[in-house]
Formats: structure tokens, sequence, C-alpha cells
């Protein structure tokens, strides 16, 4: 049983302390009082300094919150939080909380009132990301100094409940102790717990007397990827080369992210589908059987007439047509022998009938008197044998016979649908396929189709279409959630509704750094959603997230949605679409295998490589003279060329790399639609 170090960090906001270290004054002065009147329990393992710039302040206490492999219990920011045009940290720092704790805002404010009136001019935040408790404290070191001291004695017990940890399962004296000090109970104790705290879900952490950052622990980290697919250090206190990245979101192999969209993926639910046009495209989640016989009597083949054939096989002479028998339903008289039967291909045999002579070996003899009916028919066939020219009963399928397997796709191409159609089953249980809801993001985008021309900025919205047709194309139920604004409310908002209507949504745009990229925040923090990732090493299409969002369904049941939020550039949003979402839209669909049908081509001409990246080329494969499949790229391949998507039907996965590969290379082609010959 160690005594238990809370482990806390510093951010100094400040653009003139960026530019210049040495005039920074308040880490001394903070450390100081962690030290000096922190009972012990603070160890101050990290301090950065950033400028005024919301993005770096967020990304800095991201990486912290969201990325470290140790849990930070404590973040301190001090720095601007007045009311100066420059002053953000409040605003940047409240979007990253998940719970606010507006009662330490409340008793910072109030004692530093009772010291000065000036304290009015700040604007604290204070709450909870992920394990993390965050303060901002004013930037004068006197201020910052009277804040902290107003709080600290709290904030054990604050950071520890944050952490995950149910206070009652601490070490009696710890509480107590913890409770004492800030003034909720009276005894004295000692503030000792256990090294290893369980905290809720599959994260847990460890706590190390004066624990530093080894990256032996499991932090908020296992959220996005394992450590060894992360080329981005989880280790805040490696220096800025390994993490002063455009994002905190650490980069994954295309295969690793594949990987991630396979693991988290829901699993398919079953469903009850009838037997009709719609069902081509589903999977079947049961082995079907045949209801009935097909065929369902026995039936002649062929145009002819129905006899009963005697013991020596011989059918020539001429017989009277006693009857007809029609494909039609209804009674047919029984037939013996000496007597025919004229009958039609398909039509159930009269009784007794053991055979069926073609038209094409018989003579009309004679006529009705009326001349409208055949009387007798001479046949010219002889060694005749029983049940020539006639189907069984069940002899195509039989009933109860197995028809179809669980896990097979009812194709519109193939005849399944038919099958189940002559066996008489009239429903299926099937996996349901996911109802996808399709958004553009962005102040920018206008409707499409909006008349009149666009004012400076303005942006059509090509991606909703694109996405909306091409998750058709692929058989799903699309609906419109058409446009939102970068605002965080608005995006919220539309997304909270999205989830009630649709299983899987596929935003576009706002997924980058920037001030207004506001999905991954929103995903995160509004809807409690998990990032499994957010950047991803290829070419076109980066930023591509991929989140789970726990709901409630309509029933109150806990189910999983799917959001993936994918580039704003056309190009991007339309390549990362079917490399990535439409491998989990077949795996939640039960289709396997779940992802795009990979072939070997060989290149028409030469293609550049981008140096650093993976390259996902927009390419027409065509079925060459020899047979040979063959590449030819659709021109430039800028992420926001949304031509370069024109008459692609696959995604050629080009390797990084400084020289061009040559014409007559051979590379892999992700198929995204058919293959035609060359005209
Ligand atoms: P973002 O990912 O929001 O930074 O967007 C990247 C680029 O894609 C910007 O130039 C956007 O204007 C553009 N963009 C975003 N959404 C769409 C859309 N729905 N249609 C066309 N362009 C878009
Ligand atoms: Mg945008």
């Amino acid at each position: 049983m160690a005594s238990t170090t809370l482990r806390a960090v510093l951010l100094i906001v400040s653009t003139t302390a960026a530019k210049d270290p040495s005039t920074d004054a308040s880490q001394a002065v903070l450390s100081d009082v962690l030290e000096e009147e922190g009972g012990g329990h603070w160890e101050l393992v990290d301090t950065k300094i950033v400028p005024d710039v919301a993005t770096q302040i967020q990304r800095q206490i991201m990486l912290w919150t969201d990325v470290a492999a140790d849990t930070i219990n404590l973040i301190l920011t001090t720095g601007g939080t007045g009311f100066a045009v420059a002053d953000n940290t409040p605003e940047a720092v409240s979007a990253l909380l998940h719970k606010p704790a507006p009662g330490i805002v409340h008793g910072m404010l109030t004692a530093s009132l009772n010291v000065t009136p000036f304290a009015m001019m700040s604007r604290p935040v204070a709450g909870v990301r992920n394990k993390s408790l965050i303060i901002t404290l004013p930037g004068s070191p006197k201020g910052a100094r009277e804040n902290l001291q107003a709080v600290l004695k709290t904030l054990p017990h604050a950071c520890i409940q944050a952490a995950g940890m149910d206070s009652r399962s601490l070490h009696v004296g710890g509480v107590r102790r913890l409770e004492a000090e800030a003034g909720i109970r009276s005894e004295p104790g000692h503030f000792h717990t256990h090294d290893h705290h369980h905290s809720h879900g599959s994260t847990h952490q460890h706590s190390h007397s004066h624990g530093h950052s080894h990256g032996h622990g499991h932090g908020s980290l296992v959220r996005y990827t394992a450590p060894s697919s992360n080329p981005m250090s989880n280790d805040p206190s490696l220096g800025p080369s390994r993490r002063n990245r455009e994002s905190p979101f650490p980069m994954l192999s295309v295969d690793d992210a594949l990987n991630k969209i396979k693991e988290h993926t829901p699993s398919p639910e079953i469903t009850t589908s009838l037997v009709d046009r719609s069902l081509p495209g589903h999977v079947l989640a049961e082995d079907v059987q045949a209801r009935e016989n097909v065929p369902a009597f026995r039936a002649s083949i062929v145009d002819g007439y129905a006899v009963v054939v005697p013991k020596d096989g011989n059918m020539k002479g001429v017989f009277p047509v006693v009857s007809v028998s029609h494909a039609s339903p209804g009674e047919v008289k029984p037939l013996k022998e000496g007597e025919i039967a004229r009958i039609t291909t398909g039509a159930p045999l009269p009784p007794g009938a053991t055979s069926v002579i073609m038209v094409e070996d018989t003579i009309l003899k004679t006529m009705t008197e009326d001349g409208k009916e055949e009387k007798e028919v001479e046949i010219l066939a002889a060694n005749v044998r029983e049940g020539e020219n006639i189907r069984e009963v069940g002899s195509d399928i039989k009933a109860k016979s197995s028809i179809l397997s669980k896990g097979e796709q009812i194709s519109a191409v193939g005849g399944e649908i038919g099958l189940l159609a002559a066996v008489g089953v009239a429903s299926v249980k099937t996996y349901r396929k996911p109802v996808i809801g399709v958004l553009s993001t962005g102040d920018e985008i206008v409707q499409h189709d909006r008349p009149g021309d666009l004012r400076l900025g303005e942006v059509r919205d090509t991606n909703r279409i694109t996405l909306m047709c091409a998750a058709k194309e692929c058989g799903y139920e699309v609906h419109d959630l058409g446009i939102a604004a970068d605002k965080p409310g608005t995006l919220e908002e539309t997304l909270r509704e999205a989830l009630r209507r649709v299983d899987f949504v596929i935003t576009t745009g706002g997924v980058s750094m920037g001030e207004l990229d506001l999905l991954k925040p929103t995903i995160e923090r509004s809807l409690g959603g998990t990032i499994h990732f957010g950047r991803v090493a290829m070419k076109p299409g980066k930023p591509t997230t991929f989140a789970t969002v726990p709901v409630k369904n309509n029933a109150g049941a806990r189910v999983t949605k799917v959001v993936f939020s994918l580039p704003g550039n056309p190009a991007s949003a339309i390549v990362t679409f079917h490399l990535f979402v439409l491998p989990s839209l077949l795996q939640m669909s039960g289709i396997t295998p779940a992802s795009l049908t990979k072939v070997s081509v060989t290149l028409a001409h030469d293609f550049a490589l981008d140096k650093s990246r993976p390259e996902y080329h927009r390419a027409i494969v065509s079925v060459g003279s020899s047979g040979v499949l063959v590449a030819t790229s659709t021109g430039g391949q800028r992420s926001s060329r949304v031509g370069s998507l024109r008459g692609a039907n696959c995604l050629l996965c080009l390797p990084s790399g400084t020289e061009p590969l040559r014409k007559g290379a051979k590379v892999d082609a992700l198929l995204m639609g058919g293959i035609r010959g060359k005209l």
C-alpha cells in the first residue's frame, strides 16, 4: 500500500511566454503551491507553454487527457481567462469538457472576490475530460495562486473520483483524510490508497508512487489504437518533435484502420424479411428448407399425349383422345390403358397415366364432327417406358430439403429469389441492413441545386448527393440529413436527431483540426461516442474518422450506432466511403467478405507516387485485348477534384515512393464497380 501521488500538469497559455519562456512567472508560483500546500499529494509531471490559440490549447490538453499512457489527474492552465481579444482559454477548455464543474469555479471566484473586485475580470471554467480534472487559472501569478489555494484541498478527492475510482472502496484512512482536509469531515487520518485503481469500462490505470510516465499503464489511449500501431508517441514527455502534430489522434495505417472497423462495427441484427423485390442484397440468417415439393404434382415436360404404357411398351396404334389436361389447376379425369389424353407442358398427368408421348411422335387421325377437337390420334412410338417425359413429384426439389444456407446472399443476378419463390417460402430470417443517414457540414456549403450564382466562399454540396447515391446503389435505405452549420449546438442536435432515426451516420467535412472542425469533439463530448480512429496514413482521406455511439433505441434497449466522419473534399469523401464505410456496412449486413474485391491489374502508363503516403488512385480498369486487366488513371488526383471519379471503377493501391511506377507494372486494384471490355 503506497501513498498515492496525483499527477498534475501545467499549461501556460501566453503568446509572450511561448516566444520567451523566461518571461513566465506562473510556473514557479504554482508548483510551489502544489508542493507546499498540497499535502504531499501532488507531483507536477509536465509543464507546457502554448500561445493564446484555441486549437493549440486543445491539442495539448487532449494529448494529456486522451493520449497519455498514464492518467493525468489535474490539468491547470494559467492565462487567457480575461476579457482581452486574445483571451480564449475558457472557450477552448469548455469545448473539451465532458463534465463541467461549476462548484470549483464558484469556489475560486468567491475566494478571490474576497481579495479584490478585479476577480470579476477572470472567467474561469473547470470540469472533467476523460479521467482528468481541468481548471483554468488567471494569468497573473498572484491571481493564479489565490485561485488554486482556494480549491486545492478539495482537488485530491475530485481527481480520484474523476479517475474512475469509487471513493468508498478506497482505503478508509485515505477518504477520511481527504475529506478532513477538504473540510467535509474533521477526523485526521492518513492519505493512503492502493496502487491499482480499477475504472469502469475496459481500461484500467495504475497510479505509482512518484509515478513517472514509463508507458506501461493503459490510459484512455486504448480507445484509439494499440501502442505498437501508433507512430505518434503516447508519452507527452518525449518532447515536441514526437507529439507536436496537427492532431492528437494517432495516425493509423489503412490496414489497422480496417481492423478497427472490423472490431467495432456492431454485429448484424436478425430480422424477418418477406420474399419480395426488396429481398435481393440481404444475407440469410438461417438455413432455409423447401416448404413444398417442386413440382407439387406429376407433370408433363412436353406437349403431347399422356398414355398408359402396356407391358410390352409398344404404343403403336390409333387411340381415342378421352380428355385434355392443360397447365391449369383443376381435376383431371383418370386414364385407362387404350386411352390417351392430350397434355401440355407443365400440366398435371391424369391419374393412371404412366408416360407422355411427344406430339411430334403422333399423327392426327380423326376429328369431332364440329371439326374443333381431336377424336383419334395415331402414336408412332414403340418400346415406350414408364415415366418418360414426366417430372415426378419433388423430382426438382424435395419438400423439407435444404435449399439455401445461412450466410448466403440473395442476389438479384442469381436465382436465389426464384428458388425461395418456387418452394413456397414467403419469408426468411435475414440480417437487417443498416439504415443510413448522410449529412454535410460546413457554413460554406449550400444546397447543390440552389438557383442563382454562388456568393464568394459558397460551395455547392457535392458530397451529400454523391454519398446518398453510392449508398443507395449498394442497396441501403438512405435518409437525407441535410447540411449542418459549423456550430457545436447545431451539429449536436442534428446528430442526436439522426441517431434516433438511422443506424449509421455518414458526415463529411469538419474533421480536421481547424477551429470549426467540430465533428470529433461533438461525437466524443456531446454524444458520449468513442472515436476508434481519427487519422489514417493515406492519400486522399487522412482525417477519416470512425466512431461508435451508444444510443437507446425506441424500445429502451442499448444499441451501438456507427458514425463515419469523412473529409470534406469530394474525392476524399467518396474514396473513403468505398474504402472504409462500405466494409462496415457490409459487415453490419452480414455480407462476407466485408471488403471490396481486390484484383491484380497492369498499369497502362506511368503513375507518379506520393512520397510519404500510400495513395488510392481513381482509375479505370478494363479488360485488355489478351484478357489482362489494364488500369488507366482518371487524371489529376487532387482531393478536391471530383472529376477524378469520373468513369472510375477502381481504386489503385499505390505504395508511397519517390520513383514513378512504370507502365506494365502490376498493382492491386480495389473494384468499386463492374469491369467492362475495351471498346
Ligand atoms: P473540411 O473537411 O470541412 O475542412 O472541408 C475540406 C474542403 O472540402 C473545404 O474546401 C470544403 O469547402 C470542402 N467541402 C466540405 N464539404 C463539402 C461538400 N459537402 N461538398 C463539396 N465540398 C465540400
Ligand atoms: Mg468545414
